[in-house]
C-alpha cells in the first residue's frame, strides 16, 4: 500500500491547482510537446509508459504522435479517475480499442497505482516498453522528485535499449550579488530605513533555501555544472552526490571594484537528446537566463558574503573592506552535497566554502 509519507505526497497531487500550474507552464509544456510530437520515428507505433500521468496530458501527446499504446500510471486515485475520463472523452481510451488478446491494440490505458506496484495482470510483459515517458522533476531537480520511481520503471518495464524521455538532467550553480537578497528592498522603503528586516530575512535564508525567481542581472559569477545525470544508465544511489565547484566572476563584474557574492543559486535542465530524439532534440531549461517556469530557481544565501575580485584585476583585492575576510579571492571554492533524507521525499543540501 501507499505509506504515510507517500499518502501526503500523492494527496498534494490530488488538488487541481498544482495540475493547472503545470499545464500552464509554457516552457515545460512546449518542451514535452515538441519532444513527443516532433520525433515521429521514435513515437510512431511505439509502446509507451507514462510514469505519473496526472491529468494524462503526456499520454495524450504520445497518442497524438502515433504511439500504438500508452500505459498511463497514476498513484493518486482522484487523478487516475480524471485521466481515465479525459482519455475517454477525447476518444483515445483503451477499452474502445482493446481487442482482447495479448497484444496492444488500444491507445491509452490509465492504471491507478504506484508504478512500483504494477503487476502482470495488466498483460504487460517486463521489458516490453519502447519508451518511458515522465515528468518527474521537483524543485532544485531532486526535492520531492519521483526520479527513483522512474528508474524503478526503467529497470522493470523498459526494453533493453528502449528510450527514456527526457534522457538527461543537469544541475547548475552560479553566485549572486546583493541584488539577489532582501537587503536592497528593505533599505529604503519610501525613504525609511527598514534594513533590520532585510538582515533578519538574510539570516533566515542562510538556514533554509528559498524557491524563487532570481534576476539574471543579479548573478555575479560564471555558471558551472554541478552534476549531470544520464537517466538511461544512472543508479538510484547517484541521486546522492558531492560536487566541488569554483565560481569565478562573470563578465559583468566591474573591473575596478570588488564584487560580493551573497549566495548561490541552483537550477536544472532536462534534455531529450539526439540519442533518442533524432529528429528534434529538445531542452527544458529552468535557468534564470531563460523564460521562467513554475520551478523558479533555488536560492541559497551565505551567512557572510564573500569578496570576489576579477582575476585580471589584482587591485580589486585591496578595495575589499566589508565582511570578515579583507582579501578578495579570485574564485570561490564550494563543496555542495545533495543527499536524500531518510524515509522522506525531501533532500538535504549542504554548502560549504573550502578556501
Ligand atoms: N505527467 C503529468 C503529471 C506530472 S506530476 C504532467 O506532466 O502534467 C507527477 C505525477 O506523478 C503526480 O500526479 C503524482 O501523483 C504521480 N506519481 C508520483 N510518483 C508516482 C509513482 N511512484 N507511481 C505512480 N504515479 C506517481
Amino acid at each position: 500500500g501507499i505509506s504515510k509519507v507517500n499518502e501526503h505526497y500523492f494527496g498534494s497531487y490530488s488538488s487541481y491547482g498544482i495540475h493547472r500550474e503545470m499545464l500552464s507552464d509554457k516552457v515545460r509544456m512546449d518542451a514535452y510537446r515538441q519532444a513527443i510530437l516532433e520525433n515521429p520515428s521514435l513515437l510512431n507505433g511505439a509502446v509507451v509508459m507514462d510514469v505519473g500521468c496526472g491529468t494524462g496530458i503526456l499520454s495524450l501527446f504520445a497518442a497524438q504522435a502515433g504511439a500504438s499504446s500508452v500505459i498511463a500510471v497514476e498513484a493518486s486515485e482522484k487523478m487516475a479517475r480524471v485521466a481515465t475520463q479525459v482519455v475517454k472523452e477525447n476518444g483515445l481510451s483503451w477499452s474502445e480499442n482493446y481487442k482482447g488478446d495479448d497484444h496492444y491494440t488500444g491507445i491509452v490505458k490509465v492504471v491507478h497505482g504506484m508504478v512500483e506496484e504494477l503487476d502482470k495482470s495488466l498483460l504487460i510483459q517486463t521489458h516490453s516498453i519502447d519508451i518511458l515517458l515522465s515528468e518527474w522533476m521537483g524543485y532544485c531537480l531532486l526535492y520531492e522528485s519521483m526520479l527513483s520511481s522512474v528508474l524503478f520503471a526503467r529497470d522493470k518495464w523498459l526494453k533493453p535499449g528502449g528510450a527514456i524521455l527526457p534522457d538527461t538532467a543537469t544541475m547548475f550553480a552560479a553566485g549572486f550579488g546583493r541584488g539577489g537578497t532582501s537587503l536592497p528592498f528593505w533599505e529604503n522603503v519610501y525613504g525609511f530605513d527598514m534594513s533590520c528586516v532585510g538582515k533578519e530575512l538574510v539570516e533566515d535564508a542562510a538556514e533554509t533555501p528559498i524557491v524563487d525567481i532570481i534576476d539574471s542581472g543579479d548573478i555575479v559569477t560564471m555558471t558551472v555544472v554541478l552534476q549531470t545525470f544520464d537517466l538511461a544508465t544512472m543508479k538510484v544511489e547517484d541521486m546522492d552526490f558531492t560536487a566541488c565547484i569554483e565560481l569565478e566572476p562573470n563578465s559583468t563584474t566591474p573591473m575596478e571594484s570588488t564584487v560580493w557574492c551573497h549566495g548561490v543559486v541552483l537550477w536544472f535542465e532536462t534534455a531529450f537528446t539526439s540519442r533518442f530524439c533524432k529528429e528534434k532534440p529538445t531542452i527544458l531549461s529552468t535557468s534564470p537566463y531563460t523564460s521562467k517556469t513554475h520551478w523558479s530557481q533555488t536560492i541559497f544565501t551565505l551567512k557572510e558574503p564573500i569578496a570576489l575580485s576579477s582575476e585580471n584585476n589584482p587591485n580589486a583585492a585591496k578595495s575589499a573592506t566589508v565582511g570578515t575576510d579583507s582579501r578578495a579571492a579570485a574564485k570561490i571554492q564550494l563543496r555542495i552535497s545533495v543527499v536524500r533524507a531518510a524515509q522522506h521525499r525531501s533532500i538535504d543540501i549542504s554548502l560549504e566554502t573550502t578556501a
